[in-house]
C-alpha cells in the first residue's frame, strides 16, 4: 500500500545484488535460443568498463516477445542473476493511473533508481500498455498521459548514454502494435523471441519442476511422458501441472505423486486453458464435422458443376455462394440423380481410403509415432520412414 504521499513512485519489485531470490539460467528451459541472444547483455553488465575502452556501443535495451508464461520475465531475472546486477521490474500498466503525470514521473523515478544502482536490469512487463501506437485504444488512463508516459520513456532511454550500465528489458506478445519510436537504434532495437517450447523443451521444463516433487518413480520417466501429453503449453502451464498434481495427490493423503494424479492435473490445466482460449478465439473446433462438409461441397460441385458424372453429364448448375442450393434449372429426376451420384462416389471414395490406409497401415502408425515423439516432421523425417518419393518434387514456381 503506497498511500497517497507515494503515487509518484513507481511500484518496482526489486532484487538488489545479494537477493536469495535470484534466478539463473539454469532455471529457465526450452529456450537456448534466446538465453544465447540475451548473453551479449550479461557480458556488458559483468564488465562494462572493457566495452567502454573498446569504444563499443551496446545495445541499451530488447523486447523479449512471446506468448504469456513462456519466460519472458524469468528470462529477464535470469539476466539479472548471471550479471549480479539487481533487478527492477514493473508492469506497463502500473505507469498508468487516474492522475495526471503520474506516468511520467513513476518512469523517471525508476530510471533514477535503476542509474543509482547501476550496472542494473530494468524490466517492464507487458509494455504494449503504455507503448501502444498513437490512435490505438485499449488501455486505461487518458490518451495524452499514455503518450506523455511514453515520451518520458523515450526520453530516459536516450538520456542515458552507453556509459550508465542500465540495460532496459520489455516483454510484450504484441510487437506489431508498438510505437515504431520505441524500436528506432538506442531504443528496443533487438527482439528476442521467446516461443511456446517444443517436445524437448517441455521435457527440459518438466526436469526443473518434477525435482521438487516427491515421485513414485525415477523422474525422467515422467518428464518425457509429460512432455508427449502436453503440446501447447508454456512453461507457466508445465510448473503449474506438477504443483496441481503435488496438490492432488495430497488431498488424496498419498504419499508420493503418481501418473493418475499428473493425469488429473493436465486434465485441470487443459479445461482451464481451454476456457482461456475460447474467450480468446471465441470458436470451437468442427473436427471431423468440417471434413465431411468439405467432401460433401467438393463432390457436388464435381457431379453437378464440373460435369464429372457421365449421369449427369456435361451439365453445370453452379450453387449460390456458401450454400448447397443450386439455382434449380432442372427437374426433381436430375436431382434425384445428382444425390445418388454424390453418395456413390463419396461412399467409393471412403471404400479407396480404407484400402489405402489398411495398405499403408504400418507407415502410417511408423509417422503417428514419430509425430508423437518429435512434434514437427521435416522432409528428411518423411523419406527415412516412406522412402525417396517415387516421383520428382514439382519445382517451385517463380512468379
Ligand atoms: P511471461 O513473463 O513470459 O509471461 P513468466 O516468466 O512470468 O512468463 O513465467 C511464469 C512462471 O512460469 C515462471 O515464474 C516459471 O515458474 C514458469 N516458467 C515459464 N517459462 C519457463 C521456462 N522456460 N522455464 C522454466 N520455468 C518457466
Amino acid at each position: 500500500n503506497r498511500g497517497i504521499f507515494n503515487i509518484g513512485k513507481a511500484q518496482v519489485t526489486k532484487l538488489d545484488k545479494n537477493s536469495k531470490n535470484k534466478i539463473y539460467f539454469k532455471d529457465v528451459a526450452g529456450c537456448d535460443e534466446a538465453k544465447q541472444e540475451i548473453m551479449e547483455f550479461v557480458h556488458f553488465l559483468k564488465n562494462p568498463k572493457k566495452y567502454e575502452d573498446l569504444g563499443a556501443k551496446i545495445p541499451k535495451g530488447a523486447l523479449l516477445v512471446g506468448p504469456p508464461g513462456t519466460g519472458k520475465t524469468l528470462l529477464a531475472k535470469a539476466t539479472a542473476g548471471e550479471s549480479g546486477v539487481p533487478f527492477l521490474s514493473i508492469a506497463g500498466s502500473d505507469f498508468m493511473e487516474m492522475f495526471v503525470g503520474v506516468g511520467p514521473s513513476r518512469v523517471r523515478s525508476l530510471f533514477q533508481e535503476a542509474r543509482q544502482c547501476a550496472p542494473s536490469i530494468i524490466f517492464i512487463d507487458e509494455i504494449d500498455a503504455i507503448g501502444r501506437a498513437r490512435g490505438r485504444g485499449g488501455f486505461s488512463g487518458s490518451n495524452d498521459e499514455r503518450e506523455s508516459t511514453l515520451n518520458q520513456l523515450l526520453v530516459e532511454m536516450d538520456g542515458f548514454g552507453t556509459t550508465s550500465g542500465v540495460v532496459v528489458l520489455a516483454g510484450t506478445n504484441r510487437p506489431d502494435i508498438l510505437d515504431k519510436a520505441l524500436l528506432r537504434p538506442g531504443r528496443f532495437d533487438r527482439q528476442i523471441s521467446i516461443d511456446k517450447p517444443d517436445i524437448r523443451g517441455r521435457e527440459q521444463i518438466f526436469r526443473i519442476y518434477l525435482k521438487k516433487i516427491k515421485l513414485d518413480n525415477d523422474p525422467s520417466f515422467y518428464s518425457e511422458r509429460l512432455a508427449a501429453l502436453t503440446p501447447g503449453f508454456a512453461g507457466a502451464d508445465i510448473a503449474n501441472v506438477c504443483n496441481e498434481a503435488a496438490l492432488i495427490a495430497a488431498r488424496n493423503d498419498d504419499s508420493t505423486v503418481t501418473v493418475q494424479h499428473f493425469e488429473s492435473a493436465i486434465d485441470r490445466v487443459i479445461g482451464g486453458l481451454e476456457k482461456k482460449n475460447k474467450v480468446l478465439l471465441g470458436k470451437i473446433s468442427t473436427g471431423a464435422q468440417n471434413d465431411l462438409e468439405k467432401v460433401t461441397k467438393m463432390t457436388y460441385a464435381r457431379v453437378a458443376v464440373y460435369g464429372f458424372s457421365e449421369k449427369v453429364g456435361l451439365l453445370s448448375f453452379p450453387p449460390k455462394e456458401d450454400s448447397f442450393e443450386m439455382n434449380k434449372p432442372y427437374s426433381n429426376e436430375t436431382a434425384a440423380i445428382i444425390d445418388s451420384e454424390v453418395r456413390e462416389k463419396v461412399s467409393k471414395a471412403y471404400a479407396r481410403t480404407l484400402e489405402l490406409v489398411k495398405e499403408h497401415k504400418n507407415h502410417i502408425s511408423q509417422i503417428a509415432e514419430l509425430l508423437l515423439k518429435k512434434e514437427i516432421l521435416h522432409q528428411d523425417d518423411l523419406i527415412h520412414v516412406l522412402g525417396e518419393r517415387p516421383f520428382k518434387a514439382s519445382e517451385p514456381t517463380n512468379y
